[in-house]
């Protein structure tokens, strides 16, 4: 039989999401990983906004005129599923899910869902990183075992999350942690809250930015599970990419790319061919500096 395909996009009821799902289906026909029918989980944490999402595209022009999707003669379905990536039970309930439905595997997830608050405190530094840092780790540790050899796991992290902005001493501590692996980058994270929570973020050469410290967070274990995955040699290639500033509602309407656009890079690595790297932060289809 003709192997079918799995893919799953989180935070994907609008924004860089959901153009995600839409250009995962308009790539797949020509996709090294095109075999068969693809089946496309649409996540959200809300059902009536996933279920919205799953409508929309359905009812997109450009993915009708391609005929793509099933219902018009293509093979690619777009399905809606809960998914709370700030909530460890639905994270392992959508583990348990696919691994129900689909127990030889899934191909490709994209670890898209994020927030950004407003302002700065140690409250707003621990509902950034549960959602933005665990709860994304949480995401990749608990639905990588289920990748398929040859599959892809894709983290939507941040420019937002470059190093360029701490002390050399933090620039090397994320560097190894890295390389180190997960604890350590899960230690940094913990350094920063207890700074934040003693108000001595700035003194210990922390930015004042949860949101950065949680995308630089992320960066870090993508590149600590890759290396952990390289060892095991089942060649599942894991990478972080920057979708670029891109026009949503985290964005305000002052991001300069369209959401397609923002969208390009994490479906290149989700679906294309970019010469099997694995570990890279990417963003505009490149490996950049972190
Ligand atoms: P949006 O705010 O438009 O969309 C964010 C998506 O994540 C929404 O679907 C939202 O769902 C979902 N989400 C938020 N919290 C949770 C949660 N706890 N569980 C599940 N889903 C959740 O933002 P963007 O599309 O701009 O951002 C997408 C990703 O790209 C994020 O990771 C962001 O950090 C990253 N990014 C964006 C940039 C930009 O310029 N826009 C730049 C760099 C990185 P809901 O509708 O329910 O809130």
């Amino acid at each position: 039989a003709v192997q079918s395909r799995v893919a799953a996009v989180t935070g994907a009821n609008k924004g860089i999401g959901l153009a995600i799902v839409r250009n995962l289906a308009l790539t797949y026909p020509s996709s090294p990983l095109c075999s068969g029918p693809l089946l496309i989980y649409l996540c959200a944490r809300s059902a009536s906004r996933g279920a919205e999402a799953v409508k929309t595209l359905q009812n997109d022009p450009q993915l009708k005129q391609a005929k793509v999707l099933a219902e018009d003669g293509g093979d690619t379905t777009i399905t809606f599923h809960e998914f709370d990536v700030s909530d460890k039970s639905s994270i392992h309930a959508f583990r348990d899910f696919l691994q129900k439905e689909h127990p030889d595997g899934i191909d490709v997830l994209i670890n898209n869902a994020g927030i950004a608050m407003e302002g700065f405190d140690s409250n707003v530094v621990k509902q950034t990183l549960a959602t933005n840092y665990y709860g994304t780790l949480e995401a990749t540790q608990s639905i990588l075992p289920l990748i398929r050899d040859g599959g892809r796991l894709v983290n939507v992290s941040s420019m937002a999350g470059k190093l360029n902005k701490y002390t050399p001493e933090l620039r090397d501590a994320f560097t190894s942690a890295s390389q180190s692996g997960v604890p350590d980058c899960t230690a940094l994270m913990q350094d920063f809250t207890s700074a934040v929570e003693a108000g001595k973020e700035k003194e210990q050469g922390w930015p004042s930015a949860a949101y950065a410290v949680s995308k630089a967070g992320t960066t870090a274990f993508t590149k600590a599970i890759a290396a952990e995955e390289d060892k095991k040699g089942r060649g599942v290639l894991i990478n972080a990419c920057c979708p670029g500033y891109v026009n949503t509602d985290m964005t305000k309407g002052n991001g300069v790319k369209t959401p397609d656009q923002g969208a390009k890079t994490p479906v290149m690595l989700g679906l294309e061919d970019f010469g099997g790297s694995s570990g890279g932060f990417w963003q505009s289809e490149k490996i950049i500096e972190w």
